[in-house]
């Protein structure tokens, strides 16, 4: 059977590598753009602010300065998806339609754990078309069908998001799993059912309308679920799960990544309703976080995908004060970010009832206010601006917002703005506005931005910008140059190999060397992503790809090549000549004369080969 072995055929790996273009695998994830030779991003594997993840469409690898990840577009789904070599060559020979051996293409034996993850995610499918169902077809959802109907939603759109009822009769769903062989105890763990005290249990989703959340992949890996009649809370989430990490998940981010990439916009909203009716009114690059809870992890998942957000709450209170804090967060991580100010404190949903689709697009969406501009207004609320004295407190709070625009003619534009409504003369907020950026100057913490200051007491500590990790000194330098050019160059491969063998110092640079040595004696010409499907190592793809990441990388010359790897040489005969030096004291010592004789005469001929060619590379 297929992979019985453990081995994958490699006229598989190679057909998944021609049929998956790595910048489009990767573009789907994290947007790129061109720089030289390669492409640069933000790291989908770590946090950053400045893009250190680059790929090499000609190498057909990718490869991250800040976190070291590096590989293939096979090993880059494997890290995006938490798959294993096989789960992943399986997933992308079948998304290309490229056919398996041994017919069934089973995986590998699946860990327990990822087994309960997958019993967990088909528990979710199935419950969520199990409560889609219910809605639909059924007299338990009669009434919340009703209720969505009100709320403008149409049988389209409850189908296309799969919008479900979970109806008030506690354990339909429980039994329902059971019945399909389901084990409860993992059901609880998964959040979709809940323990009861004399045992058995329960479903955890009672009397609400159900909302399937969605990861990258499109599966369902939670429930948001929004009672139906009155009581608490209003929306209930399924719980942090082994699939489910609501500081991670975006509502509908999964149906939205293709027009957020090709936009380059997101659409932040605050609820899934809304996030519903917007798409049903053309937005399709819309999300929503869980509940209030908008993180950073968030912010660094939009940025990836995203060149700027736009976020669309509520126009009460309570939804614009939301919107100053995530709009902090955006300028915190360096993301430009606008904010649509919705009137009369409705929400979006209501909006588009009260003023239809067209314009919710057209005069709410498409004319965002800039973020300092919605500090203003929001600012007036609290200001009796209808009072001498209240005027002229919110001017001066408002010159402070005006201060922190790193824009000179930003900031002209605002305090010209700011003095032609409230009658202050120009020359005043100028001076009063430098004076404050002055002031700022003096006080200001590393990489703190006046701007900033509205972000609720949460401050952004000093970060050194990522940089370049530096190259690794000496001899590592030596053995990674040789292995450059050996992946490049079959009679460099061949060349090496004769003089080295595997005599590399690092213990993975020897093995690259040897997975390089048998891949060229099969008969292969030059091709790094041919040759990285032969690693099937985490580590030695990984420090392949540094290796082919390296930014200088002198000519292979034959000079260079002798020079190189007389260097190697030459540290590995020292590195002998040391352990030979101390094996014949400790002979010495034992009173061994005849042993300490012996290895006396293998130290001078090291040290004859050592003076013999005493040639450094430059
Ligand atoms: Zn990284």
């Amino acid at each position: 059977m297929w992979m019985a072995g453990g081995r994958i055929p490699e006229d598989v790996i190679q057909a998944v590598l021609r049929a998956h273009d790595i910048v489009e695998t990767v573009g789907r994830t994290v947007h790129l753009t061109k720089s030289g030779k390669y492409l640069k991003g933000l790291c989908p594997f770590h946090s950053e602010k400045t893009p250190s993840f680059t790929v090499t469409p000609e190498k057909g690898i990718f490869h991250c300065y800040g976190c070291g990840k590096s590989g293939s577009v096979i090993r880059f789904r494997m890290e995006l998806e938490g798959l294993t070599f096989p789960e992943a060559v399986r997933v992308m020979a079948e998304e290309a339609g490229i056919p398996l051996p041994g017919g069934a293409g089973a995986p590998e034996e699946p860990t327990p754990a990822q087994r309960e993850r997958q019993k967990l995610i088909e528990a979710h499918e199935y419950a969520a078309k199990f409560y889609h169902y219910l809605l639909q077809n059924t007299e338990h959802g009669r009434e919340a069908k009703a209720y969505l109907k009100r709320r403008g939603m149409s049988d389209k759109l409850i189908d296309q998001f799969m919008i479900g009822y979970a109806p008030e009769r506690g354990d339909l769903l429980a039994e329902f799993l059971e019945k399909r062989g389901y084990d409860l105890r993992l059901m609880e763990k998964g959040g979709l059912v809940a323990a009861r005290s004399g045992g058995g249990f329960f479903d955890r989703f009672r009397g609400r309308i159900m909302f399937p959340i969605r990861d990258r992949e499109g599966r369902t890996i939670a429930f948001a679920g929004r009672i139906l009649q009155d009581g608490q809370p209003k929306y209930l989430n399924s719980p942090d799960s082994l699939l489910f990490n609501k500081s991670r998940v975006l509502y509908n981010f999964h149906e939205a990544r293709p027009e957020i990439r090709k936009s380059g916009r997101v659409v932040l909203f605050e609820g899934y309703m809304d996030v519903i009716r917007a798409w049903d009114a053309g937005v399709r690059n819309g999300v929503a976080s869980m509940g209030t809870s908008f993180t950073e992890e968030h912010v660094a998942l939009l940025r990836r995908v995203a060149d700027e957000a736009v976020i669309c709450y509520d126009g009460d209170d309570a939804g614009q004060s939301a919107a100053l804090k995530s709009a902090a967060m955006f300028e915190n991580a360096g993301m430009p970010v606008k904010v649509v100010v919705l009137p009369g404190g409705l929400d979006p949903d209501e909006y588009i009832g009260k003023y239809g689709p067209e314009s919710f697009v057209r005069d709410m969406v498409s004319q965002p206010v800039s973020a300092v501009k919605f500090k203003l207004i929001f600012l007036r609320k609290n200001h009796k601006l209808l009072e001498e004295e209240g005027r002229k407190d919110y001017v001066l709070e408002a010159v402070r917002i005006i201060a922190g625009l790193d824009s000179p003619a930003e900031r002209e534009f605002y305090l010209k703005e700011l003095a032609r409504e409230f009658e202050f003369p120009l020359e005043t907020l100028k001076q009063e506005c430098s004076e404050i950026r002055a002031a700022a100057q003096k006080n200001r913490p590393f990489g703190d931005k006046l701007g900033n200051r509205w972000n609720n007491g949460r401050n952004e500590t000093a970060r050194p910008p990522a940089g370049r990790m530096p190259e690794p000194p000496g001899r590592h330098h030596i053995e990674r140059t040789l292995l450059y050019w050996m992946m490049h160059d079959a009679e460099a491969a061949e060349y090496v190999h004769d003089k080295l063998g595997d005599a590399f110092q690092v213990e993975d640079h020897a093995a690259i060397a040897a997975y390089l040595y048998a891949y060229y004696a099969q008969g292969h010409e030059p091709d790094v992503t041919r040759f990285f499907s032969t690693l099937q190592d985490e580590r030695l793809e990984r420090t392949a790809a540094s290796i082919l990441s390296m930014e200088t990388v002198p000519p292979c010359t034959s000079d260079n090549l002798d020079a190189y790897a007389e260097e190697v040489l030459k540290r590995q005969r020292l590195t002998a000549l040391k352990e030979r030096v101390e094996e014949r004291i400790r002979a010495e010592r034992a009173g061994d004369a005849l042993r300490a004789a012996q290895i006396a005469i293998e130290i001078n001929t090291l040290e004859r080969q050592l003076r013999a060619k005493a040639t450094r590379p430059s």
